[in-house]
């Protein structure tokens, strides 16, 4: 049965994408009997009709066919907000000598994932990237910034991708190089690692008036250049990778040691040990009772929390090499560890209302729809998911009245799936119908 509605899908789609190719965006689409989901209130509507003219949604509601209107019946399927990867890096992608950039960028938009977020890529070939059609709409950040020096892991990964990472000297420093953002399109900027709190504050002040929106990843999985309280009672919006939380929630007896370890300025080879520790010790290292005053923080600040659970979820199943001194087996107790801690930090901050986005770490197309899945398996609500894949992160860009939600006047990108994802988020699997800026996308050739 499953085959016969594919087949007859794949049929239609295939006349509809000779269709539209040709005519279709310019005499307007109607999409029938389809039921619209509303991100906010996590809600679709009763089967309507939802017409397109340009690259905009014209109208929902009991519309009557028009003369010259393509017309499509959606046999009460369901229709999403094009998604969004709100944590990709591309400049990687760019960088790969294995895979076809322009491939592998129209295989998210197969799936429905019209936007990503670059959280780190050098800028040039960030901006080029975005230019080019036939790819998710992308919103960058450039180069991660971090007060110089640049920590060892971020030096590091500079190397093997120069612009990577740029280190910011001073005041004079930041205001350089948000004006050389803005002046490249830039419409957010990311803050790694550690940051004297008064270069910070003239950083987000900065990138306020300059319209951008600010991420932080704190680089190290406890001991953060900037605490994350800091950072949200400073103004930073978006937190990245749910570890930002750990040392937050650390029980009594661990609290007192990383204190101890903090203050007394030992660095790496002090802190390391103890890191390694913790991981080992996973969900345990945490008291469930300290998420009350984190959760409250967050939401008292507006900020958003990009968990990126797939990071831990990548390194439990395919452990990097081992730290020197550790044995393999060790070192996947400790990502074990790493990655049951992470989904703990995700439940207990989303069972107390953190708004939350979607998004992978990386850049494979696929990556959106494993993270979703890893935030529902969390306990995470579908329906925050799905807001956090859709409407959110619009928001954060100031991009709401434009994205994020089928409402008329929006743009037309979006997608219709046969089985409603608020009853499991792999009904996003494989949708029927993608439209992007009004047009049919071919998604017949999907694997
Ligand atoms: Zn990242």
């Amino acid at each position: 049965m499953k085959e016969l509605r594919r087949t007859r899908w794949t049929v239609v789609l295939l006349l509809l994408t000779g269709c539209v190719a040709s005519r279709g965006v310019e005499r307007g689409l109607l999409l029938e009997n389809v039921r619209l989901l509303d991100p906010e209130n996590g809600a679709f509507s009763k089967p309507l009709d939802l017409l397109v003219e340009g690259d905009r949604i014209a109208a929902v509601g009991d519309l009557a066919p028009r003369a010259g209107v393509e017309r499509l019946d959606m046999a009460g399927g369901y229709a999403v907000p094009g998604l969004w990867d709100c944590h990709v890096h591309l400049g990687y992608l760019a960088s790969s000598e294995e895979l076809d950039v322009d491939t592998v960028r129209a295989e998210f938009v197969r799936r429905g994932v019209l936007y990503v977020r670059d959280m780190g890529s050098p800028l040039l070939v960030v901006k080029e990237l975005a230019a080019r059609s036939g790819g998710p709409a992308v919103y960058y950040a450039g180069p991660m910034l971090e007060q110089a020096p640049l920590s060892p892991f971020l030096a590091q990964r500079n190397e093997g991708l120069p612009g990577l990472a740029q280190p910011v000297a001073d005041a004079a420093d930041v205001d350089r190089i948000l004006d050389e953002l803005v002046a490249s399109e830039a419409r957010l900027t990311k803050a790694f690692g550690t940051w004297d709190l008064e270069l910070l504050d003239h950083y987000l002040a900065g990138a306020g008036e300059s319209g951008l929106g600010v991420a932080l990843d704190p680089g190290m999985p406890l001991f953060q250049g900037v605490p994350l309280v800091e950072a949200l009672d400073r103004g930073v919006t978006s937190i990245e990778h749910a570890m930002s939380a750990w040392s937050e929630v650390l029980r009594d007896d661990l609290r007192a040691r990383f204190d101890a370890i903090r203050s007394g300025g030992g660095g790496l080879p002090t802190q390391m040990p103890f890191t390694f520790e913790v991981m080992a010790l996973g969900a345990d290292s945490i008291d469930r009772d300290r998420f009350d005053a984190v959760a409250e923080r967050f939401a008292r600040s507006g900020a958003l929390l990009c968990p990126t659970l797939s990071v831990a979820d990548r390194w439990r199943s395919e452990p990097p090499p081992a730290p020197p001194g550790m044995s393999q087996a060790a070192w996947q107790e400790c990502m074990r560890g790493f990655h049951a801690a992470n989904v703990v930090l995700v439940t207990e901050l989303a069972r107390r209302g953190v708004p939350m986005l979607v998004g992978q770490d990386g850049f494979d197309p696929e990556g959106v729809l494993r993270e979703m899945t890893l935030l529902e398996s969390a306990g995470v609500d579908r329906a925050a998911i799905l807001r956090g894949a859709t409407l959110l992160p619009a928001r954060w860009l100031g991009a709401e009245g434009d994205l994020g939600s089928l409402e008329p006047g929006r743009v037309a990108d979006l997608l219709v799936l046969e089985a409603d994802p608020l009853q499991s988020v792999a009904n996003l699997r494989g949708p029927r119908l993608v439209v992007q800026r009004g047009r049919v996308v071919d998604t017949s050739t999907e694997k």
